[in-house]
C-alpha cells in the first residue's frame, strides 16, 4: 500500500480546504444556529456542481463488466476517503447535504442493471445541477435489526406496490429519487428483501418530516411514507432473477462495506476538528506546559491516525473488490469512538468554555455523537466482527 499523496489529491484537499475555511464552516454554524438543514435551492449548491462535485463513483466508459457496467471503484477509494475527510473537518453536517446519489450509490453500483445504472446514477455522472439521492432501510420500529423491516411490495401486472413508512433517510426530501427496502413476504425474513428506486413525484411517496436532530442539522434527515406506491417494475433493482437467495439483503450488506468506511473517515475528520480546537485553546491558556494535558492531547492524535489507517485499510481493500467486512466494521467501530473521545477531551479542557453552548468544540460534540449511531451502531458492528472472530460467517 502507498501511502504518499500524489499532487493531484493535495492541490484538491488544498482546494477543499479553503472552500471549508470560507463556507463549509461557516454554512454549519450557520445551520445549527438555525436548527434546520440548508435549503436546495442555496447557491453554494450551484458552486460545488462548477466545482466538480455531486457525482456518481459510476462511470458508463468503466471496463468493469458490460453486463453490470460495474464502476473500478464501486467501493469507497482511498482518495475519496481523504476528501471525505478533509470536508468533515470542516462540517460533517454540510459534507453529508452536499449533493450526489449519496448513500444511493453503493446499491445502484452493486446491484442496478447497465440500463438501471444508466438510468438513475447517468445524470450523476456531470450533473446539470444539484441533485441528490438517497437511501432509506431503517424505519420507525427497524434500525439495528436490518432484517426486520416491515415495508411491503408486492406486484401487480408491471408494477410494484410499496406501502409502509421509512425515517432518517439523509436528503429524502430533496433527492431525485430513493433506494427503499422493503419485503415481499415478512415471514421470509431476510430472504424477502427487495430494492426498489422510488422516483421523485411517484404517487403515494410522502409525508415528508425532516427529523429533529442533537447535531448535524446542516442536512435533512427525513421521514417518509409509502401507501399504495407504484413503482415500474423496472425499478426493482437488479431485476427478479437477481432476488435467488438473500441477493436484496446482501445487496444492502454489500452497500454498508463500501459506506461505513466514508462514515468512520468523516468522524476522523470530526475528531481532527475537536483535537484541534482542545489545541489552540490550551495553547492560548498556557495549558500545555502541563505533561497530563499534553500527554492526554497527543493520545488523542495517536489514536485518530489508527482510526484513519483503518478506514484507508477497509477502502484499500473494497477499491480491489476484495472482501472487506471485518476491515469495514472495524473502521467504523474505531473510529467515531475515538472523534467522540476527542470531544469530550475538548469539552473537559475547554472547561466553562465549551458549556457555555456557542462554542465550535460544543457543537463538534453534538455532530459527533450521531456518527457512532449511523450504518450500524458500535455494538452492532462488535456484533460482527465477534462473529467473525468465532468463525461464524466467513471469514476475510
Ligand atoms: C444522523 C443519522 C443519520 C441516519 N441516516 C440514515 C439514512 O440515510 N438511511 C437510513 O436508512 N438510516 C439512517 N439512519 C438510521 C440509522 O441507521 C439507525 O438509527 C441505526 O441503524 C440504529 O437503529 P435504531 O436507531 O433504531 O436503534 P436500535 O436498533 O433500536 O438500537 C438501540 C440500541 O440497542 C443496541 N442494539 C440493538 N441490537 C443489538 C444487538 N443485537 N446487540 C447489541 N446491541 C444491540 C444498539 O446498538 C443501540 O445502542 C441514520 C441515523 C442517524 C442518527
Amino acid at each position: 500500500m502507498d501511502f504518499a499523496l500524489d499532487e493531484d489529491l493535495r492541490k484538491r484537499i488544498e482546494q477543499l480546504s479553503q472552500l471549508g475555511r470560507s463556507q463549509i464552516r461557516p454554512l454549519g454554524l450557520e445551520a445549527d444556529r438555525l436548527g434546520r438543514p440548508t435549503p436546495p435551492d442555496h447557491p453554494f449548491f450551484e458552486r460545488l456542481i462548477r466545482l466538480g462535485q455531486g457525482r456518481t463513483r459510476w462511470s458508463p466508459d468503466s471496463k468493469g463488466g458490460p453486463e453490470r457496467g460495474v464502476a473500478p471503484r464501486m467501493g469507497t477509494s482511498v482518495v475519496g476517503l481523504c476528501m471525505i475527510e478533509e470536508i468533515s473537518f470542516w462540517d460533517r453536517g454540510v459534507a453529508a447535504s452536499f449533493p450526489g446519489p449519496g448513500l444511493g450509490d453503493p446499491p445502484i453500483l452493486s446491484m442496478g442493471t447497465l440500463e438501471q445504472k444508466r438510468r438513475f446514477l447517468g445524470p450523476f455522472v456531470h450533473p446539470d445541477r444539484p441533485r441528490w439521492g438517497s437511501f432509506a432501510m431503517t424505519e420507525p420500529g427497524a434500525g439495528s435489526d436490518v432484517a426486520g423491516i416491515q415495508a411491503t411490495a408486492r406486484k401487480d401486472g408491471r408494477h410494484w406496490v410499496l406501502n409502509g413508512a421509512k425515517s432518517f433517510a439523509a436528503n429524502a426530501s430533496r433527492a431525485d429519487w430513493i433506494v427503499v427496502f422493503a419485503t415481499v413476504d415478512r415471514s421470509l425474513g431476510r430472504d424477502g428483501h427487495r430494492a426498489f428506486v422510488v422516483e421523485r413525484g411517484t404517487p403515494g411517496l410522502g409525508n415528508f418530516v425532516v427529523e429533529r436532530k442533537m447535531g448535524l442539522k446542516a442536512y435533512e434527515s427525513t421521514s417518509f411514507t409509502l401507501e399504495d406506491c407504484s413503482v415500474p417494475q423496472d425499478n426493482l433493482l437488479g431485476g427478479e432473477a437477481h432476488y435467488s437467495g438473500r441477493a436484496g439483503f446482501r445487496g444492502a450488506m454489500k452497500s454498508f462495506n463500501a459506506t461505513r468506511p466514508m462514515i468512520a473517515a468523516m468522524a476522523v475528520g470530526i475528531g481532527r476538528a475537536a483535537l484541534d480546537e482542545a489545541l489552540s485553546f490550551s495553547r492560548e491558556q498556557g495549558l500545555l506546559d502541563d505533561p497530563r494535558v499534553r500527554d492526554r492531547l497527543e493520545r488523542i492524535r495517536r489514536r485518530l491516525r489508527v482510526a484513519r489507517l483503518l478506514c484507508w485499510r477497509a477502502a484499500w481493500l473494497a477499491d480491489r473488490e476484495r472482501p472487506n467486512v471485518l476491515e469495514a466494521s472495524m473502521s467504523k467501530a474505531v473510529a467515531p469512538a475515538v472523534a467522540l473521545e476527542a470531544a469530550s477531551l475538548g469539552m473537559e479542557i475547554l472547561g466553562g468554555v465549551g458549556a457555555r453552548g456557542d462554542h465550535l468544540i460544543e457543537k463538534l460534540f453534538r455532530d459527533v455523537k450521531a456518527m457512532v449511531i449511523v450504518e450500524g451502531t458500535g455494538q452492532i458492528q462488535r456484533v460482527i466482527m465477534a462473529r467473525r472472530l468465532l468463525g461464524d460467517g466467513p471469514r476475510n
